[in-house]
């Protein structure tokens, strides 16, 4: 059975369904991504799963104990569940140290700087260890406040949004933060996020949210190879929509069909500015659009009305002929 779990969660605000009837389940040592558009109810349902609101309906479960309703409680959460806000909620002019400190401040002095360090070493802070809050980049402000979250021994740690206001070094370093933290101390890990990116690259497990209902539950990978609709398979990357007779009519190859479209991704087709006359499955075509994306370049073809995506190591020049072929999904 697994570690945290919720269960048939529903939520309405007045009468605007927010949540319907949403399952989903984490281990220990595992980091679950939930993907969805602003407004789909991800920070709805990690307050829910924090016990920091009431579901209409559902139940949240960490072990074998339920959580109770937040309102018959005095101060709403559970001790083994923390959350990081959106905003970080950090105490500006106290100091890192200062503000992982003040989550321990009812423990015993000589624990506590032992805990701090530990925790300063865990998030990479020592470097910022006596830096203000205020002065601290978003990164570092992002760790300082999973610092202070996992002071007291956590077991589920929620983050909304973690790496919505970082740049690329610092979603790497926190990515890598997230994974010694999870594998390390055996702590389940929830995110949610509306880059698809982020999801696919971190986590174990992860779940699409659309409009408060999950559409979809399954590793990144197989989300990205398999998507359960065009709206999945479009969200979590580039696609290409072929209709079927077209595609079979130059390709003259199966590919699984999606809401009666073809959605093909950029790397399904291979480029060619020679033709191999004894391949027939090359079919002509010309360079409308080179765009640059570091490691490659995404050449647009035009094929009679159908723009085609492919990528290739270098540029090429517009209007030029150039020849693709569709490679079979594994
Ligand atoms: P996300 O985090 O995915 O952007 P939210 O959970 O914040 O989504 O919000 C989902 C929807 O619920 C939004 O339409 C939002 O306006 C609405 N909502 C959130 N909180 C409240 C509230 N306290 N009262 C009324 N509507 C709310
Ligand atoms: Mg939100």
């Amino acid at each position: 059975m697994s570690f945290f779990r919720l269960q048939h969660i529903s939520k309405s605000y007045k009468e605007l369904s927010i949540l319907r009837q949403v399952n989903f389940e984490l281990n220990s040592g595992e980091i679950f991504g939930l993907l969805g558009e602003s407004g789909s109810g991800k920070s709805t349902l990690l307050r829910i799963a924090a016990g920091l609101i009431d579901a209409d309906e559902g139940e949240v479960w960490i072990g074998s104990e339920k959580l109770p309703p937040a309102s018959d409680q005095l101060i709403p959460g559970h001790p083994d569940i923390k959350i990081v806000h959106q905003d970080y909620q950090l105490s500006l002019p106290l100091t890192t140290r200062e503000n992982i400190n003040y989550a321990l401040r009812f423990y015993e002095k000589t624990y506590r700087n032992e805990r701090i360090e530990e925790l300063l070493e865990l998030c990479h802070l020592q470097a910022v260890a006596d830096r203000p809050a205020k002065l601290l980049s978003g990164g570092e402000k992002q760790r300082t406040a999973i610092a202070r979250a996992l002071a007291e021994e956590a077991r589920v740690l929620l983050l909304d949004e973690p790496f919505a206001h970082l740049d690329l070094p610092n979603r790497r370093r926190l990515s890598d933060t997230l994974r010694e933290l999870t594998t390390q101390s055996d702590l389940a890990c929830l995110f949610v996020t509306h880059d698809a990116q982020d999801a696919l690259s971190l986590c174990h497990q992860m779940a699409v949210l659309k409009e408060g209902e999950l559409l979809q539950k399954d590793t990144p990978e197989a989300i990205y190879q398999t998507p359960a609709n065009t709206y999945i398979a479009a969200l979590t990357g580039e696609i290409i929509l072929i209709e079927p007779s077209f595609f079979q009519h130059y390709f003259n190859i199966s590919a699984p069909l999606l809401d009666h479209q073809i959605v093909a991704r950029p790397e399904h087709f291979q480029l060619s500015t020679i033709i191999n006359t004894e391949e027939t499955e090359w079919v002509k075509t010309m360079v409308k659009r080179v765009a640059f994306e570091g490691s490659r370049y995404k050449i647009e073809v035009l094929l009679e009305n159908t723009l085609l995506s492919v990528y290739y190591s270098t540029p090429l020049p517009l209007e030029s002929e150039v020849f693709i072929k569709y490679v079979a999904q594994s």
